[in-house]
This record gives C-alpha cells, structure tokens and sequence, in this order.
C-alpha cells in the first residue's frame, strides 16, 4: 500500500494560521477581546501527485475560509455551499482541485493541549468525515490547534509524529495535524491514517502505510523522492539538460 505525503505551502501555511488566530482572538468593534475562542474551518485547494514508488503526493497550495460557517468554541459545522466553491474554483482556476478540508481546535493554554491531547482529531471529526466520504474529493483533513503562552518563545518547530508538526509564533503554540480520508474495504465504513490517539482501538489500519506532513516553511529541504530516481543512478553530471 502507498504511503501519503501532504505538503503544505507557503501560502496555505499562512492563510491557515491566521484563520486559526483570527477565531482564537476575536475582536469586537470596540477592541475588546471576545471570551469565546471559536473553531473555524475552510477547504483546501491543491494537486495529487503521484510518485515514482506509487506514493501519493497531495500538494495543498491554498485554503479558502469558510466565512458563513457555524463557529463554536468545541465545533464547527461548515455551511452549505462546496458545489458552487468547487465549480467558481474549477471554472475560473482549474490549476486547483478540492483535496479536502481544515478546521482548528482552540484551547487556553499549551499545556491543556498536551495534557489531553488537544491537537488530535476528535470523535465528533471522525463521525463527520463519514458524509465526506461521499465525495471522492474529499481525501485530505487538516486540523490546526491554537494555544497561549505565558511568554513569547523561541523554540524550534518539531515533530510530534510524522503527520503532526508543532511550533510557536510569538506567545501562540500551533500544532497541525493530517490525516487520510478514504473508504474502507468494508462500503459501509469509512477509515482514517494514520491510527490516531482517540481512534486506535476502535479503527485499527494496518500499521506499514505512512501518513506524512511536510511544512517547508517550519523545516528544512526535504527529499521527497530519490533524487535521481528518474534519470538512474549516477546520470546527473554537471551541464546535463
Ligand atoms: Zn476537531
């Protein structure tokens, strides 16, 4: 079985932080910061790519804002309304498909987040994901979780698994997360990967399909295939064209 690579660029990196901050610190009119952190949740708009080795690349190049959407501080139900972003998108940019969707997980602090493992998907993300699989475009979900510091922090991003990558703008720690959204072998169930915290016991996968979350801006190059791979080994000398 393939394994899966999601990159995330530049762009989408940006537009998804500053969704996720923008429903964390919410102003009203007058400046004041609301009390209620909410979820918010977008769609995601890129490339799949397959791989010499039969990997899968999905390319997120941009996300989209679902600006009518339902937003509360546990939840997040998106509004209607996928078919005319999908044909205005397909229609008028048709570099871009629809590979799934984000939303955010919002918490106090970082360490409510760690402690309970804020950032994984939930239950309720799991049981909602059974009406995306009805389109097959759907097969990227994205979850980005926003918490305070006490203090501004400069510690270096890092891996929490390979499909989860935390790191701290300013006084807010982010950790982002993907998963997999594909049907079952049974028709009637829907699975997910990689085998998250909430779900390993009820949905077990096997255990040798990788699910990989790639950031380039919060990390160093990253080989994704072998260079070479396509030209041989040892035929790339220098002047080649
Ligand atoms: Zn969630």
């Amino acid at each position: 079985m393939a394994n899966y690579i999601i990159h995330i660029s530049d762009d989408a990196l940006m537009e998804m932080s500053i969704a996720a901050l923008e429903a964390y610190v919410v102003a009203d009119k007058s400046g004041e910061r609301s009390k209620k952190e909410v979820e918010t949740y977008g769609l995601l708009w890129g490339h799949e790519v397959i791989l010499p080795d039969d990997d899968i690349l999905y390319s997120v190049q941009k996300l989209t804002v679902d600006a009518m959407a339902y937003r509360r501080t546990g939840s997040v139900l998106p509004s209607e309304g996928v078919k005319v972003k999908k044909d205005m998108i397909t229609s008028y940019w048709p570099q871009y498909s629809l590979l799934g969707d984000f939303h955010s997980h919002p918490y106090g602090h970082y360490s409510d987040v760690e402690e309970i493992k804020g950032y994984e998907f939930s239950e309720g993300d799991r049981k909602s994901m059974d009406n995306k699989t009805n389109d097959p475009d759907f097969r990227v979900s994205l979850v980005m979780t926003i918490s305070s510091l006490e203090r501004i922090s400069n510690i270096q991003p890092r891996d929490i698994s390979d499909s989860i990558i935390c790191w701290t703008f300013n006084n807010y720690r982010f950790w982002l997360n993907a998963c997999i959204i594909y049907k079952g072998d049974e028709d009637d169930e829907i699975a997910l990967l990689p085998n998250s915290y909430h779900w390993k016991k009820k949905y077990d996968h096997p255990d040798d399909v990788g699910v990989y979350l790639h950031c380039p801006y919060l990390s160093s190059p990253w080989q994704i295939t072998k260079f070479g791979k396509k030209a041989g080994k040892g035929k790339h000398i220098a002047g080649d064209i």
